[in-house]
C-alpha cells in the first residue's frame, strides 16, 4: 500500500501557482516562483530542499515568465514534470519531496516551521 499522503490524485497550474491534490484528501498550494528556484536541474541547480531556509545568493537572474508554470505532468509514479513559461522542463519534483514542503501553515506548522505573517 503506498502512503495516501504522498501519492497524488490530481496535479494543475492555476494562475502561478502549482496545484496538487493528494490521495489522503490534502491540497497544496505551490508558488511558481519558488518551485522554479528549487528547480534542481542541472542548469538551475537549485536547492535541494525546497523552501528550505537557505537562499540562493549565486541564482541567475530568471525573467518574469519563467516562474510561471504553464504544464505539469506526471513522470512515472514518483515524479511531476513542470513546464515553465520560458520552455524549462528538465526540472523532476519528486512527489515526496513536494509534499513534505506543502507551503499551507498546517503543514509548515507540522514541520515546526514559523509561519509567515501575511
Ligand atoms: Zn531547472
Ligand atoms: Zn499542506
Amino acid at each position: 500500500m503506498e502512503d495516501p499522503r504522498f501519492s497524488l490524485k490530481d496535479a494543475f497550474v492555476v494562475g502561478e501557482e502549482l496545484v496538487c491534490l493528494w490521495e489522503d484528501g490534502h491540497e497544496s498550494y505551490f508558488p511558481g516562483a519558488a518551485l522554479r528556484k528549487a528547480c534542481t536541474c542541472a542548469s538551475c541547480k537549485g536547492e535541494k530542499h525546497l523552501f528550505g531556509k537557505a537562499t540562493l545568493p549565486t541564482l541567475r537572474r530568471l525573467p518574469p515568465e519563467a516562474l510561471v508554470p504553464v504544464a505539469v505532468r506526471r513522470v512515472g509514479r514518483y515524479g511531476l514534470q513542470v513546464v515553465w513559461g520560458d520552455g524549462h522542463d528538465f526540472g523532476i519534483y519528486h512527489l515526496k519531496e513536494l509534499r513534505q514542503s506543502c507551503p499551507c501553515s498546517a503543514c509548515r506548522a507540522a514541520r515546526g516551521e514559523e509561519t509567515v505573517a501575511p
